[in-house]
């Protein structure tokens, strides 16, 4: 916060939830929320308005990234396994080798990664807890779902307590942007039992829901039949595998987690049931079109999601899964495998995005009353309204200007880049 208004100008400013405006400017009061979005012509500019120009660029409404595991941040490439069962098993033993100091740094590291790339806002998951305070810590804006396993239903009750201890614990760092959410992992790390009591404890505490669901294989086989990678593990661990002929999704749906707070991440193997259920209860869906194909769970069926009205955001899952983070990459290819337009894309990271985490009031728009979160891109200055749409799908964190976090200036592209030929500061920025 500057104690002062701001105003961006542009050559576009793009604010989603209204056409384009070329030659448009943003002005946002001393909180960091947004008073006006318009051509500059008719954006007012109040006594002592801080200014920034870009006429060569595009003012987006800062992107949100409806999944992350920023505790991950770091450990790129670090696993390598091709069946999905083994890299994750791989991947907890490489996280528990990281101190909870290790954990933190990592958890920082990715906040200001994803700022790097335009996002202001993310939905994390973790077990940690060290993402929410690194949220807390860096002013940022996010939910951090905070994650419980246990696989053995028998033992539900002693995890939910644990978990339920340790969420009183992390709701310390929640408050202003920064919330804290749930998380029972996903189907072949939870048991049906413990999937029903934490959304139970959730509702109870107010806290939104996000779960890995329909990721693989396995996890279909391990609920279907009992078969299948996952189900091996089980065994292995003594445990008796699901096999109750279910899908994942009705599954979860079994165990009354579905609603409008449950954000399902993934849904590459949901069939046309699956999406009906999903509509039914007002679910929506993180999608992670780049981490589904490392993983060769293949690719969820984008098309049938929109077709059936599901809000729906678009996620970078992380780095040990697709590195680096990229989230307008991720948004092209889901571009390519919805068969989307280039606005209807675009949307999947920033006003769908925030739709999907339930977060639509506050961000994922340039309108009044939300944030001052802005990502401003350069785009040149000859850009003109037939070809932005394309242009703005094609950009990606090389093109990036600046970052504008409620008004802070969170990342600045080193100079000479963000002073462009024609973009000039217009007044000191503090
Ligand atoms: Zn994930």
């Amino acid at each position: 916060m500057t104690g002062r208004h701001l105003r961006y100008t542009a050559g576009w400013v793009v604010p989603m939830a209204a056409a384009p405006v070329r030659d448009g400017a943003v002005l946002l009061d001393p909180s960091g929320r947004i008073l006006e979005v318009g051509p500059a012509a008719s954006v007012p500019e109040p006594a002592g308005t801080l200014g920034r120009s870009f006429p060569s660029a595009a003012i987006l409404p800062g992107l949100v990234n409806t999944h992350t595991h920023l505790e991950l941040t770091g450990l790129d490439g670090e696993v390598q396994d091709d069946s999905f069962p083994e890299w994750i098993l791989h991947l907890v033993a490489v996280k528990r080798q990281r101190t909870p100091e290790a954990l933190r740094a990592a958890a920082r590291q990715g906040v200001e990664d994803n700022w790097r790339m335009g996002v202001t806002t993310v939905a994390d998951t973790g077990d940690s807890g060290a993402v929410i305070e690194a949220l807390a810590d860096l002013g940022a804006s996010g939910i951090a779902y905070h994650e419980v396993f246990g696989p053995d239903p028998r033992l539900a009750d002693d995890c939910l307590r644990a978990w339920a201890a340790r969420l009183d614990e992390l709701a310390r760092f929640a408050g202003g942007r920064v919330r804290l959410g749930a998380s029972p992992h996903a189907p072949f790390t939870v048991s049906g039992p413990l999937y029903r009591r934490a959304a139970q404890h959730a509702r109870a505490a107010g806290l939104p829901l996000a779960m890995h669901i329909a990721e693989s294989v396995a996890e279909g086989q391990l609920l279907a039949i009992g078969q299948g990678g996952f189900a091996t593990r089980w065994r292995e661990r003594g445990l008796d595998p699901v096999a109750e002929g279910v899908s994942p999704v009705a599954w979860l749906e079994r165990h009354g987690v579905l609603g409008p707070d449950a954000l399902c991440i993934h849904c590459v193997h949901a069939t046309e049931d699956d999406l009906l259920r999903l509509a039914a209860h007002g679910a929506a869906i993180a999608h992670c079109p780049r981490s589904n194909r490392r993983h060769g769970h293949g690719d969820a069926p984008l098309q049938a999601i929109r077709a059936r009205g599901l809000r729906v955001g678009v996620g970078t899952d992380s780095v040990a899964s697709v590195a680096p983070l990229d989230l307008l990459a991720e948004a092209r290819l889901a571009r390519r495998l919805g068969g989307l337009s280039a606005w209807e894309s675009l949307d999947l990271v920033t006003r769908g995005a925030a739709e999907a985490v339930g977060l639509e009031r506050e961000v994922g728009s340039l309108a009044p009353g939300r944030w001052g979160d802005l990502a401003i891109f350069a785009v040149g200055a000859q850009l003109d309204e037939l070809r932005l749409p394309d242009a703005l799908t094609a950009l990606g964190p090389g093109e990036l200007l600046c970052t504008v976090l409620a008004g802070r200036e969170v990342w600045l592209a080193p100079p000479p880049r963000h002073n462009p030929p024609g973009d000039h500061l217009l007044g000191p920025m503090p």
